[in-house]
């Protein structure tokens, strides 16, 4: 096909074969964020521009090379969100929802960023998050944790590592950032070309680096742990014992700080060694000041997380398996004369086996070419319509992937037949 007609690079297609995968991973965190009384919002794709650049920060990666942007054609300067939680605040704050705090909110959908597609790394990729409003306590931030581990014991999962961090308050932070800075320029020797332009505008994304020359000068650097205020440590240690009590083990990681500009307080990820380099499933942490800095009257409180679908999907199909569909049947009269019976017969067997796919065979063709068809829809079981059967109000049901024989039996029997055969 022409290069020009193919799908952008880094934005893949989710064919008929992995589809169902993907409602099964969506429907099983939804469950479990019903389970925990948390509401969805369904959010635009496109946001003014503003919105991300003054919640995410000017100077991280996603704002400053991730973003899709473009004016449309009043010449309003537009992006397709690269994450939820902007979207998320403005919605809140335009129709008035924080007059009813505390809000427990979940989302879903695509995102965007323009980054290097690798695997784990698409440019269109998809995440579920929840966003908690108005409760500033460690209680709310141990909820959203132990719900995450809930859904991967949902979805099958193990083997997931659990990291935290306190970042403190914006004032304990910009503390550190001076003994970080000045740590930093002592050994600006070692440091690469995307640290040392991060060195005076965000010193702490340093600390987040990928580059393994650098992490001999992160792994000496002092440490955010050291320089926090009394009420970020109480709430820290509280929040820890909480996941204690649940039964959660986790790993303090002083070096963990997110991209995001916007976190305070409590920072965490859940990371598996089992997706290569792009191992972080779910990330997400404290935001206490976003509201007031997206145009709320007063702050509020506010904590969350997001986790991308692409990865937990790898993980899933890799350590769970996939499930095996409901059995299939294929419902196919021997001939032209009795189609028409064989579409009614079809529509009552979907009234019987609710949520079970029943396939009509259409489009006529020999009895060679029907029963070929039925075995290439990939039907476990075929419900065959001949004359005698119809005069008898009998199917005969023919197993398509079973070694076993085919049997007639009463319409009103089926289900006993299906079941014997394992397929019901
Ligand atoms: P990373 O360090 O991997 O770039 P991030 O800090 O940019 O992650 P967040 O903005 O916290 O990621 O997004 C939350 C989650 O969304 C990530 O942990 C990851 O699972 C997923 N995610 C982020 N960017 C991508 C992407 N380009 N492709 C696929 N999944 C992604
Ligand atoms: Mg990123």
């Amino acid at each position: 096909m022409s290069q020009d007609l193919k799908a952008v690079r880094g934005m893949n297609d989710i064919l008929p074969g992995d589809s169902h995968h993907w409602r099964r991973l969506e429907g099983d965190l939804v469950a479990v964020l019903d389970a925990y009384g948390y509401q969805e919002i369904r959010l635009p794709i496109v946001e003014q521009t503003a919105v991300f650049k003054r919640s995410i920060g000017d100077t991280t990666d996603i704002v400053q090379k991730e973003m899709y942007s473009f004016d449309d054609r009043n010449g309003d300067n537009l992006t397709l969100r690269p994450e939820g939680t902007a979207g998320c605040v403005r919605a809140v704050l335009q129709n008035g929802l924080l007059q009813q705090v505390p809000l427990r909110l979940w989302y879903a959908g695509p995102m965007f960023r323009h980054e290097r597609p690798q695997r784990g790394r698409q440019r269109q990729f998809h995440q579920i998050g929840a966003e908690v409003f108005g409760m500033a306590g460690p209680d709310i931030d141990a909820e959203l944790i132990l719900m995450t581990a809930r859904m991967w014991r949902a979805l099958g999962l193990g083997a997931l590592r659990l990291e935290l961090n306190s970042l403190g308050t914006p004032a304990a932070r910009a503390a550190y950032r001076e003994v970080l800075t000045a740590y930093l320029r002592g050994r600006h020797d070692e440091l690469d070309e995307d640290s040392r332009m991060r060195l005076e505008r965000n010193p702490l994304r340093i600390l987040d680096s990928k580059n393994p020359a650098m992490a001999e000068v992160i792994a000496a650097a002092p440490v955010l742990t050291d320089h926090l205020d009394d009420e970020s440590r109480e709430h820290f240690a509280a929040l820890c014992d909480m996941l204690g009590d649940g039964g959660l083990e986790f790993v303090v990681n002083p070096r963990l700080v997110r991209g995001l500009d916007y976190y305070s307080r409590t920072v965490f990820e859940w990371i598996t060694t089992e997706l290569g380099a792009q191992g972080t499933v779910c990330a997400g942490g404290r935001y206490d000041g976003l509201v007031e800095l997206m145009g709320g009257r007063q702050p509020v409180p506010a904590v969350g997380f997001a986790m991308g679908l692409e990865r937990l999907l790898e993980l899933r199909l890799q350590q769970a398996g996939a499930a095996a569909p409901a059995p299939a049947l294929y419902v196919v009269a021997t001939g032209g004369a009795l189609d028409r019976p064989a579409m009614a017969l079809a529509e009552r067997l979907r009234d019987a086996f609710p949520g079970r796919a029943v396939m009509a065979h259409l489009g006529g063709g020999s009895m060679k070419s029907r029963m070929k068809k039925a075995d290439r829809s990939g039907a476990d079981v075929a419900i065959i319509l001949g004359e005698d059967e119809y005069a008898a109000g009998a199917v005969t049901v023919k197993p398509l992937r079973a070694d076993a024989p085919q049997q007639r039996c009463a319409e009103s029997g089926l289900a006993e037949v299906l079941a014997s055969l394992g397929v019901a």
